[in-house]
């Protein structure tokens, strides 16, 4: 094998984690020839804004891809797009055209795809967003007066109920849990924002599962767990994601909710890594395999993986490796940091729950495990260092 610096490097998954990658391993110093493959014909664009400004049409449509085409002229990244992977096999990677790859080091960054309703309702009132496409899509079904159920009040739900309502449109957001968001932020974070939802004119339904989405003639339904029903021209489903992994299982990989890594990408096949949404890595402070979704997650590990596919040491992470992610709705932006979802105790310890500006610190066993923000991004920050250190919980800021 040539060394790690002049081999051939083929990243699966063109989008925020496999760009990362590819751009990491250049600025590293790879010489050796980088593909970058992807299944969707675009060129790697970013998917926060699908919910957010692309939606409520407050950004540039073109703004949203991550480099121009340029870029990866410029950096000697070979695209392949439109092209999906189909077969790992050791380090050999057949595409669906036919065209095997047998390059020295392979980095899977396959993300996820939307969650269907299950049991399905295949009907094209009936949508997800994930990518581009279903953006566009979206946007096309919407006209003033469209009347949209929005099931699921995770943070893509969320998001796509506030930008809705945004545009003017009546919005009922559908959720089994007692409060919106809450598993991700903590319950005193989601309390502020289904105060923000219902504030803004959205029909929140918590508490509640949904049992069916039927078409009544004219109209989507949607049947709840306690009996109601609630009607819409459109139903969006947000119910979370699925790890792209279904083109690895004859590899020998060790697949469960993702592709399962050690805390630097690497996969039990020597020269193959995993990293972004379809990775599952080892967490050593908390001695389990963990699986984010989040933006800064998959470039954190994308860059760490290129390292160590390089053979090299990577710079300590400006983050202190805390995770982190952003969600923004009705204007407020709400920030976590760490693991509130683990805590067994909290302290607001800045604003105030009922106002407009607030961090919560989330503790386990007295020691700091996370954060949330909400409208406080200064304050939040401030947090990281104890949440790297698992400092003792301070009772009050
Ligand atoms: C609408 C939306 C809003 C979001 N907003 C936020 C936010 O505000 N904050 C935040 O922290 N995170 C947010 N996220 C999450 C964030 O975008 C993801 O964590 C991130 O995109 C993960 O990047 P990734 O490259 O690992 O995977 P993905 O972005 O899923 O990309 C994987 C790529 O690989 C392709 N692929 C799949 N299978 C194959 C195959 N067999 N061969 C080749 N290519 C394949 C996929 O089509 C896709 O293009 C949002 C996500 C969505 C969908």
């Amino acid at each position: 094998m040539p060394s790690p610096m002049h081999g051939e490097i083929a990243v699966i998954g063109a989008s925020v984690a496999g760009v990362a990658a590819a751009d990491e391993l250049r600025r590293l110093g790879h010489t050796g020839d980088i593909l970058l493959v992807g299944d969707e014909p675009h060129l790697p664009y970013d998917r926060p804004p699908l919910s957010k400004g692309l939606l409520t049409g407050t950004i540039e449509p073109g703004s949203v891809y991550l480099r121009e085409r340029e870029h990866y002229d410029r950096q000697g990244i070979t695209l392949r797009l439109g092209t999906p992977a189909v077969r790992l096999d050791g380090r050999r990677v057949k595409l669906a055209d036919g065209r095997i790859l047998s390059p020295d080091a392979v980095i899977i960054a396959t993300g996820a795809r939307a969650r269907p309703f299950p049991g399905g309702a295949a009907r094209d009132t009936v949508v997800t967003l994930r990518g581009l496409d279903d953006a566009r899509r979206l946007q096309r079904r919407l006209t003033p007066g469209t009347a949209v159920v929005v099931v699921g009040a995770g943070f893509i739900g969320g998001e796509v109920a506030a930008s809705l309502r945004e545009l003017g449109l009546k919005v009922t957001l559908v959720e089994a849990a007692p409060l919106p968001l809450a598993q991700l932020a903590g319950e005193d974070a989601a309390a502020a924002i289904l105060r923000a939802h219902v504030e803004a004119g959205i029909r929140v339904l918590c508490g509640t599962p949904v049992e069916g989405i039927e078409w009544a003639g004219d109209r989507e339904r949607i049947i709840l767990a306690d009996g109601r029903q609630v009607d819409g021209d459109l139903v969006v489903v947000g119910l979370g994601a699925i790890p792209n992994t279904e083109w690895l299982a004859d590899s020998g990989l060790d697949i469960g909710n993702g592709v399962r890594c050690d805390a630097t990408g690497a996969t039990g096949l020597p020269g193959v890594y995993a990293i972004g949404d379809v990775a599952s890595w080892h967490d050593p402070k908390l001695g389990r395999h963990i699986r984010h979704e989040h933006w800064t997650s998959a470039r954190e590990q994308a860059r760490i993986a290129a390292a160590h596919v390089l053979g090299l040491e990577p710079a300590p992470s400006p983050t202190g490796g805390v995770p982190y992610f952003w969600s923004d709705q009705h204007g407020r932006r709400i920030q976590s940091l760490g693991h509130p979802e683990l805590a067994d105790e909290s302290h607001v310890v800045h604003g105030s729950l009922d106002g407009d500006s607030f961090v919560v610190l989330y503790g386990r066993s007295g020691t700091v495990i996370g954060a949330v923000g909400y409208n406080a991004a200064a304050q939040l920050m401030r947090h990281r260092a104890a949440i790297a250190t698992s400092a003792p919980l301070p009772t009050r800021a």
